[in-house]
């Protein structure tokens, strides 16, 4: 952080959605650390334009082009810079306007901005791990090469996070990632054909945005999941362990080269690893609910059931083979997400999309950046024919 500013000048990329919206309400919390420089949003106009007159940011960027001159118009009168455009999303992302970005656009479209942002030597606090996903070799090297701070966002990986605080000469034997199991724990095939939209959209511990809610759902989330710690902690894929706690008490574990186990613990509230990876290497006050062991009596945990859930084997393979697997793997997920959530497939049906985009699309063992952006957009255009969208 520039030395001359106090306060700590935020870029929220999607600030419109759950985390950008949240990430809002602890800078509204904090406004003597922190203040919104940047917000930007694909469709939001509305939202966008409300958060702007509170916020007064010095920069929107609207994605949807067509709606530029709606929120321009209705910015008219304040100081705010208005952009739009995919391109402009990336420009800004270089621009020397703020000190810390939040990544918090969904799925593949934050890669580039972020990836921008990185090379633009800006820390970055990523809660949008579709971008290590889908390049996390390029985007580390490119963090490594910049001396950029990743700062995880993602519940789990901030836990590991915290416990990896003190612990730099200190090997990890592996990290336990823990899973709520979704609104469909305990449940079976005969069960899940018939699962409908509104019931996936359900999460019993978490309220979050549509795509990461069917993530959840389906298991792909963890699975994602686990090729970020790959990426974020430098591990082997055998080093990385899913085990399902329902009550998402504790949000990850460090096991180390003793045995002896790190978790961090707290109550399931999206605000805390934000806030975090905002203040971080400060710890700040709030005033949110504690948790009282008292109450939760005990916590619990199970084998996660890949052959009911099998969308998280499939990420587990990825993961395994790396290469172009994983972002073939993503880009297929996100339209069979997209599909599900239009009810245009079933629940079931989104696997068996998956696995016939991984199946068909060319694997490289070391793809470059374009080669990436080509297996995303190969594995889109596959999917969607599938699909017949
Ligand atoms: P969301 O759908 O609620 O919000 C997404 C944001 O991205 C919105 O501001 C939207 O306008 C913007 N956006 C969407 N498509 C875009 C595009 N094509 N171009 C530019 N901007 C676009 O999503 P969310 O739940 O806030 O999740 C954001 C990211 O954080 C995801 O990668 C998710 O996996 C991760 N995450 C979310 C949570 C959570 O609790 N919501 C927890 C952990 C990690
Ligand atoms: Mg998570």
């Amino acid at each position: 952080m520039n030395q001359t500013h106090r306060v700590k000048r935020i870029g929220i990329f999607g600030s419109t959605g759950s985390i950008g919206t949240q990430a809002l309400e602890v800078i509204a919390e904090h406004p003597d650390k922190f203040s919104a420089e940047v917000l930007t949003c694909n469709g939001n106009d509305d939202l966008l334009i409300e958060q702007a007159i509170k916020y007064k940011p010095n920069i929107v960027v609207i994605t949807d082009e067509s709606k530029y001159l709606k929120v321009k118009d209705a910015l008219s009168a304040t100081d705010v810079k208005v952009f739009a455009g995919e391109k402009a999303l990336e420009e800004v992302a270089a621009m020397d306007v703020y000190d810390l970005m939040l990544a918090a656009i969904v799925g593949y479209a934050g890669l580039k901005p972020t990836l921008k942002a990185i090379d633009s030597g800006k820390p970055v606090a990523l809660a949008n791990k579709e971008t290590l996903v889908v390049a996390g070799d390029i985007v580390m090297q490119t963090a490594i090469e910049k001396r950029v701070p990743i700062i995880p966002v993602d519940s789990e990986h901030s836990a590991i996070f915290q416990c990896l605080v003190g612990e730099m000469r200190n090997p990890i034997e592996k990290v336990i990632l823990t899973a709520s199991g979704g609104p469909f724990l305990g449940r079976k095939p005969n069960y899940l054909v018939n699962v409908k939209r509104e019931h996936a959209l359900q999460h019993p511990n978490w309220t979050m945005g549509a795509k990461i809610s069917i993530d959840s759902a389906t298991l792909m989330n963890k699975g994602l999941e686990m090729i970020e710690a790959k990426w974020l902690f430098n591990l082997h894929p055998s080093q990385i362990e899913v085990l399902i706690h329902p009550q998402s008490i504790i949000h990850s574990m460090v096991q180390f080269e003793d045995g002896s186990v790190k978790a961090q613990l707290g109550l399931p509230d999206m605000k805390l690893p934000i806030q975090y990876a905002m203040a971080f290497p400060q710890r700040i006050t709030n005033e949110y609910p504690r948790c009282d062991f008292r109450k939760i009596k005990s916590l619990t945990f199970e084998e996660p059931d890949i052959r009911t859930f099998k969308n998280l084997g499939l990420a587990i393979e990825a993961l395994n083979k790396g290469g172009n697997l994983p972002c073939v793997l993503n880009a297929a997920n996100e339209i069979a997400v997209y599909a599900f959530l239009r009810n245009r497939i079933g629940f079931l049906d989104m696997t068996d999309v998956i696995e016939r985009v991984m199946e068909k699309i060319p694997f490289i063992a070391k793809p470059s950046l374009e080669e990436y952006f080509d297996s995303d957009g190969d594995a889109r255009e596959y999917a969607a024919d599938l699909i017949k969208l």
